[in-house]
């Protein structure tokens, strides 16, 4: 037994020496990456261009669905860098951007010399709160400047309330860029992240749903911007014989060895989807019982791939235990839990730039009490079982 506690040694030595580290999410690969690699190794496509490239948009725009165009890039940050350009973004300009989320989705809004305006969550979805974000966009245009994007996320595969979003957005004639780098496999009503904005991006770093160890897509139904992207991308190079530029290109194409794993990927991505959300069920209901547990909420029609399956720990309930003694108890036991993201307003390098807020701050409030748990698909029955009994005895014993 691998996790069986030895009388008289105390319990978490002894789990701590013999259980391998429970990751929170990690690469998992399925039947047929290995294959693809060899096929692109022997076809010595070894470039940022390639079959497996041209293939890999194809699954995507075929999985994804409502006619959208797909350019796969090196990475999601990539992919929001190239949608701003896209949208029009230049230096000065107001981008509205989600706070509670990772650094990646704001950097770019600074790479064009953009100003971030940041939008506060609501706590049914953890994401974009509607209200604010009318609030934000009037805001920037009482100083004279319509926002030039709004920049929602899907936190941990909860999608956002993106008909909402949508909605004011169209009113005040403003592209959405949708940051779906954590939301592959999701949907609101049967449509898929990542094709409610005008563009959407995807993610497949190391720790994501699937993973061609480091990738991303820009997604349309534009195939005009599509195309551009793509030219953008590969150092804006004009169709001249001899190299010939007339704007500023980049060199953020994906590469056909990380494409062939992505088509592995593709293959195994439903099921991830399904392993995770197993997941995600089982924590929920093995810690019902635990008053001061709370989930991330499933809202309306919406389908999450629940990447990382998150709690919030009601902190106002006195008794010691709270988000940072889970942590801690965790850590000892080798298990890799996280803080939720910490809010982008709360961040050093972006606390001078506006927020926009519920009177009570509710990605500051998550922030505080909020951890994601192991939630990789890849994870064994006797993993999950040993982290629910660990955080059971956390908080009951
Ligand atoms: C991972 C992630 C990104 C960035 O994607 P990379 O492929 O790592 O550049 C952007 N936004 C969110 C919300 C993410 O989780």
């Amino acid at each position: 037994m691998k996790y069986s506690s030895i009388s008289a040694i105390p319990i978490t030595a002894v789990k701590k020496e013999i259980n391998e580290k429970i990751w929170l999410s990690s690469p998992h690969m399925g039947e047929h990456e290995m294959q693809y690699l060899r096929t692109a190794y022997r076809s010595n496509w070894i470039a940022p261009l390639g079959p497996f490239v041209d293939g890999f948009e194809n699954d995507l725009e075929n999985y994804l669905g409502e006619e959208v165009h797909v350019a796969a890039l090196n990475s999601g940050t990539s992919a929001i860098h190239l949608a701003l350009i896209l949208s029009d973004v230049g230096v000065d300009d107001y981008v509205i951007c989600q706070s509670m989320t990772f650094a990646a989705s704001a950097n770019p809004i600074r790479y064009v010399g953009a100003i971030p305006v940041f939008v506060d969550s609501e706590s049914n979805s953890w994401n974009m709160d509607p209200e604010q974000l009318e609030k934000a966009i009037q805001w920037c245009i009482a100083r004279g400047k319509k926002p030039k994007a709004i920049i929602p996320v899907h936190l941990y595969g909860m999608p956002a309330a993106m008909e909402r979003i949508c909605e004011i957005a169209k009113n005040y004639k403003i592209n959405v860029i949708e940051d779906a780098a954590e939301a592959l496999g999701s949907d609101i009503g049967g449509k898929k992240c990542g094709t409610w904005g005008d563009f959407g991006i995807l993610s497949f770093n190391g720790n994501k749903i699937i993973t061609t160890s480091g990738g991303g897509a820009l997604v349309s139904k534009n195939a005009d911007a599509i195309v551009k992207a793509r030219y953008l991308s590969t150092q804006a190079r004009d169709s001249a014989v001899h190299y010939q530029h007339s704007v500023i290109g980049y060199n953020y194409r994906l590469s056909n060895i990380c494409a062939a794993i992505g088509r592995g990927q593709m293959e195994v991505l439903d099921k991830h989807v399904i392993q995770h959300r197993k997941n995600f069920r089982k924590y929920f209901y093995e810690l019902l019982d635990i008053p001061q547990i709370h989930f991330q909420n499933e809202p309306g029609d919406s389908y999450s791939n629940r990447w990382l399956t998150s709690i919030i720990i009601d902190d106002s309930i006195n008794n010691g235990k709270s988000r940072h003694t889970l942590y801690e108890h965790l850590a000892v036991l080798n298990i890799e839990s996280r803080p939720v993201w910490k809010p982008l307003h709360m961040q050093p390098v972006f606390e001078s730039y506006p927020f926009f807020s519920n009177e009570v701050s509710v990605s500051e409030q998550f922030f505080k009490q909020g951890l994601c748990l192991p939630s990789g698909s890849n994870l064994a029955e006797e993993q999950t079982d040993f982290v629910i009994n660990e955080i059971k005895e956390h908080f009951l014993l």
